[in-house]
């Protein structure tokens, strides 16, 4: 039996893999240009890591965590999201003790157990960025700005921002006794899965996917509307300053987002170009979470957003970039002894910095010219016993059709 990629995984194989270089490259480019440097965390951590930041009673640890035993009897999970690690590595590493803003960016895989559809995968890939060290809203408005950023130069023009405050400590409480009593009224009308969360988790029945639930919930109190001073006040902050960036919103006090460390501002980009999985990125403030993870209180904001959703769109756009991937020159040789001259010389162009290709399958010039072409090299070369003869050889130009004789002592000075 042959074997299969796991349910949910993807192989990114070529051309589609130029697509990625592409637009990891232009994630790159904008972060640094914001001045948010990488961040590598290693891909697993301990179980309780997760547990106690994303929160015990979200649907990620609840059941979607890819968690583990491993040999010597520890609880390690595939890591479900990006910003716990970071913090983790933040204080582990004494980042805050350099710097007191500290802005780091991380690009990799991301591992949840969840329902695989279009737009959901077990294994996605995920691009984010975390702002540590402070609380002022204009980290929060630079956050929101840079991921713009990103889909205005990847040409995504089609998306909507929603914003919101989840308001803190001091607020929220308040708020949950407010809606939960709420709640309870119509609990008997609301479905089991809303029901079990009047308890647990009140402001996520706002969030339910019920229809009938939904209207239900419609009009009930949001959080937007009962923030403590200090959060109002940040918020209203938030929104000067969007709005000075030429940046349009809406605010929806019924946001919540699937991860319990957030505080104050919490949004979310989706696109209309996607299906039901429409959410680009979402990000907010989590200024209790290096506390909860046992660092000095630091005040935090980020954002993460998925790659294979933004591919979704990029690819219904007909985005192609050029192939990043293809040989300056091919050298195309006629028998066996110019195969061997051909491959050597591959080799010592290679070294100089030049990308070649040469013939590894002993083909015809027919089929040689062929393969020059699929790989889309600029130059052909196209040398055998007279070449090597005479020290000269045809070069041709694949592009314009030119083709010139050339000493074989040149061909770097050509390609130049
Ligand atoms: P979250 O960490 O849940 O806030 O997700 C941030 C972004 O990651 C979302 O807006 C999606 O674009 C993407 N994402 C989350 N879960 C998945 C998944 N299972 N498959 C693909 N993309 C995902």
């Amino acid at each position: 039996m042959a074997f299969k990629s796991i349910r949910g995984t993807k192989d990114i194989l070529p051309p589609e893999t130029a697509r990625w270089h592409y637009v990891e490259s232009v994630v790159r480019e904008v972060f640094h240009r914001f001045n948010y440097k990488e961040i590598r965390t290693p891909i697993f951590e301990q179980t309780a890591l997760f547990a106690r930041s994303i929160g015990e009673l979200t649907d990620i640890v609840g059941k979607e965590m890819y968690t583990f035993t491993d040999r010597s009897d520890d609880s390690i999970t595939l890591r479900p999201e990006g910003t716990a690690s970071v913090i983790r590595a933040y204080i582990q590493n004494n980042l805050g003790e350099a710097q007191p803003l500290v802005k780091v960016y991380y690009i990799g895989p991301m591992f949840r157990q969840e329902r695989p559809q279009a737009g959901r995968l077990r294994q996605f890939h995920q691009f984010g960025a975390e702002a540590i060290g402070s609380l002022q809203p204009e980290v929060d408005a630079e956050i929101i700005a840079m991921t713009i950023q990103i889909y205005k130069e990847l040409s995504l023009a089609k998306y909507a921002l929603k914003i919101s405050s989840v308001g803190c400590e001091k607020c929220r409480p308040h708020f949950k006794e407010i809606l939960q009593n709420e709640l309870r009224k119509i609990a008997a009308k609301l479905s089991p899965d809303s029901q079990r969360r009047i308890e647990e988790n009140p402001m996520r029945v706002l969030d339910s996917k019920d229809e009938n639930d939904a209207t239900l919930t419609a009009k009930m109190p949001v959080i937007t509307d009962h923030l403590c001073a200090e959060c109002a006040r940040h918020f209203e902050s938030l929104k000067k300053y969007l709005t000075s960036f030429h940046i349009p919103y809406t605010v929806d006090g019924r946001l919540v987002r699937g991860l319990d460390y957030y505080t104050k501002t919490a949004f979310e980009l989706t696109s209309a170009e996607l299906g039901s999985q429409d959410a680009l990125a979402g990000g907010g403030r989590y200024d209790l979470l290096t506390q909860e993870l046992g660092g000095k209180a630091t005040p935090g904001v980020g954002f993460a957003a998925g790659i294979e959703r933004l591919m979704m769109v990029l690819e219904k756009k007909g985005f192609e970039p050029a192939a990043d991937i293809r040989p300056a020159l091919f050298i195309a040789s006629a028998d066996a002894e110019s195969r061997a001259w051909s491959v050597a010389t591959t080799i010592d162009l290679r070294s100089e910095g030049i990308a070649v290709e040469a013939d590894f399958l002993a083909r015809s010039l027919k089929a040689q010219m062929r393969e020059a072409d699929r790989q889309q090299a600029k130059f052909v070369l196209v040398v055998g016993q007279r070449e090597l003869g005479s020290g000269r050889a045809i070069l041709k130009n694949m592009k314009t059709g030119e083709q010139n004789e050339i000493p074989l002592d040149e061909i770097r000075k050509q390609l130049s």
